[in-house]
């Protein structure tokens, strides 16, 4: 059972169902206000189940410019649309707070148009966006902390049960508290002024609703705040709160950002401990944050004393449902997050709405409310058991058709299969069993070591076939390259032996080529990473890439960027810089793996055509995928077939 987690609680004067939150997180599903698809991605999560939605950053000032489609309170039609969005959340039993936003010297490059001023509370520059912020005259200061007071009051006229300042992750608040970044000398210079200035403002504006205050127990950054400094800012403050919500890190550094959203291979619940000093030294309520993925984390830490609720944002992405499944002790129905980053953060660094890549169905709710009836059941062939076939046969199985998924290898997976084999990857297998459950309560009838042919196809004569027959390593035709110490990065994962040199040879340096050189250095092996590009990772998502290449750092793996493969021959390499043209022989080396791509592997198609079923490919055999890109194809097939 979950006692802890699915037990109500009190904050403030408002009761929740149980202590499951989705916290603030940066949707792109907005503009300036609430609109139909943020409020069906909220509802989706309240219907879910969720007990506390805290809706993303609401700008409280014309300089909190951090990004492209900011929500602002004061922006035409703003409390009309979060009185929309709070109804919702309160008619499926959830409640609503929103995030209160001043973003400082964090100013995203992607801000989009011309970059604005950057404003904080000295001139101190951050080492990840690079921007020197003007320090803020004491008149603008005045006029931000009113901000706030003016955006609580608006959004408390629109009905939302309370508010949270949002203090974490390096932020104009936490500014404010840094003694290394706050150098003023007036009155400004004392860290708590500018909040407990803030909390006033709010309580002022808004009487009787919740106030609590998100902030990076620790920013764990060089030049961040510290547990110590964090622990006495909330002691003082806490008088004056009524929750504090804990996470970590901060955005002012590559190293300190990947705590905003902690990737896989990062322990799940590593940050509940920060939570927890925080909640002994205060005594208030706690929201504890950071890869809590499963019920079951929530429920050790809740029952350890470390939180009173648990912010489980990327669960909810994976699965809205979770918290009624978990309260149906549907444990192993639960969709759990594999930590990616794919499909959620990822996209939002690009701008594009908020998503995840084993549930593409998020922030696309208003497309796929309700599945389309079919005219007539149709017997379906998938051919191929990776992300796309397996999500395919999923949905269009559950809408109601006959579906049988065929796989020529013993197990389901594809690549998906081969990219959990990769060093703190494991749990990208995760995709595959989750896939493999919803295929099961649909009723598809899978067979293994089974290869799609014609003979099959005329055997079995489905109205359909899906092609989802996937992609092979790419070898280009260079000298050498068909050599017996010449590998492909499949084959590496499949168990091939490796020499004492290597050379991994990349072409855009993802999740494979990074993955590749840590688990040949963990091996023990001398690694040369050679990308065919800027730097190590360029391609990942940002928060992941920085992870990831740390570890490379870490166990020496020599990076080499701007290497175009040229050709090998016995135990040398043959490099070419692409920007200076210049050649570089590389002498000694044992193996060379191939990182460099995939090709489509479409040929089943052609020996398929004109046998009469009607033909569907989906996948990387018809162009190379991210996972995410499979997955969401298979869905938008299985919708409409
Ligand atoms: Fe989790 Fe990946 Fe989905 Fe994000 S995209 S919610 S990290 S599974």
């Amino acid at each position: 059972g979950f006692p802890n987690l699915l037990s109500e609680l009190s904050l403030g004067n408002c009761w929740l169902r149980n202590r499951i939150v989705s916290t603030g997180h940066h949707t792109y599903l907005a503009d300036r206000v609430p609109g139909e698809r943020l409020i069906a991605y909220h509802e989706a999560r309240a219907r879910g189940g969720a007990g506390l939605i805290v809706s993303e950053i609401v700008a409280v000032h014309g300089t909190a410019g951090f990004s492209r489609d900011l929500l602002t309170a004061d922006a035409e039609g703003a409390v009309e649309a979060y009185r929309r969005l709070a109804g919702t959340c309160r008619r499926h039993g959830a409640a609503l707070f929103a995030q209160l936003f001043h973003p400082g010297r964090e100013i995203l490059a992607a801000a989009g148009g011309m970059l604005p001023a950057a404003w904080a509370p000295s001139a101190v520059p951050n080492e990840r966006f690079h921007i020197m912020p003007r320090p803020m005259p004491d008149a603008l200061i005045r006029d931000i902390v009113a901000g706030f007071g003016r955006a609580a009051g608006r959004l408390a006229e629109a009905g939302l049960d309370g508010f949270e300042i949002v203090a974490s992750h390096g932020y104009l608040p936490a500014q404010f508290l840094n003694p290394r970044v706050n150098l003023r000398d007036d009155a400004w210079g004392e860290g708590t002024l500018f909040l407990r200035e803030v909390i006033s403002a709010i309580r002022n504006a808004a009487p009787g609703r919740v106030l609590g205050l998100r902030i990076s127990g620790a920013e764990l950054d060089a030049d961040g705040l510290t547990g110590e400094e964090v622990l006495a800012a909330c002691t003082a403050l806490a008088p004056a709160l009524d929750y504090l919500s804990v996470t970590a890190g901060t955005s002012a550094s590559l190293g300190g950002s990947v705590h905003i959203t902690p990737p896989m291979g990062i322990e799940q619940g590593y940050a509940a401990p920060l939570a927890g000093a925080i909640r002994r030294a205060t005594g208030l309520p706690v929201i504890a944050a950071g890869r809590i993925g499963q019920p079951q984390v929530a429920e050790a830490i809740l029952a350890r004393g470390d939180a009173d609720l648990c912010g489980m944002t990327r669960a909810l992405i994976c699965d809205p449902e979770l918290p009624r499944k978990t309260a149906a002790g549907r444990l192993d129905d639960i969709r759990a997050c594999i930590g990616c980053n794919q499909a959620c953060i990822g996209r939002a660094h690009k701008g594009l709405g908020i998503s995840c890549i084993q549930h593409p169905e998020t922030g696309r709710e208003t497309a796929f409310a309700a599945p389309p009836a079919i005219a007539r059941r149709k017997r379906l062939l998938v051919a191929g058991g990776g992300p796309a076939g397996m999500k395919a046969a999923a949905v269009a199985a559950m809408r109601g058709h006959a579906v049988m998924l065929c796989e020529g290898a013993a197990q389901l997976g594809g690549q998906a299969l081969l990219a959990g084999r990769l060093p703190g990857r494991d749990e990208f297998g995760g995709i595959v069993g989750n896939l493999e459950r919803e295929m099961a309560a649909a009723g598809v009838a899978v067979r293994r070591r089974t290869a799609v042919t014609p003979e099959l196809v005329a055997a079995e004569a489905p109205d359909a076939v899906i092609l989802a027959t996937g992609a092979l390593p790419f070898v280009p035709p260079r000298d050498g390259l068909d050599a017996p110490n010449v590998l492909t990065a499949w084959q590496v994962l499949e168990g091939a032996r490796t020499g004492a040199r290597v050379v991994v040879a990349d072409w855009r340096c993802d999740w494979i080529g990074i993955g590749i050189a840590e688990r040949l250095a963990l091996a023990g092996s001398h690694v040369t990473l050679a990308v065919n590009g800027q730097m190590a990772g360029e391609t990942l998502q940002l928060y992941a890439r920085s992870h990831m290449v740390a570890r490379l750092y870490r166990l020496g793996v020599e990076i080499r960027p701007h290497m175009r493969l040229f050709g090998a021959d016995g135990n040398t390499v043959w490099l070419q810089n692409t920007l200076s043209d210049e050649a570089v022989t590389l002498e000694g080396i044992d193996t060379l793996v191939l990182s460099l791509g995939h090709r489509a592997e479409d040929g089943l198609a052609a020996a398929l055509a004109g046998l009469g079923p009607e033909l569907h490919m989906i996948g990387d055999c018809v162009a190379p995928r991210t996972a995410e890109e499979a997955v969401l194809e298979g869905l938008e097939l299985g919708w409409r077939i």
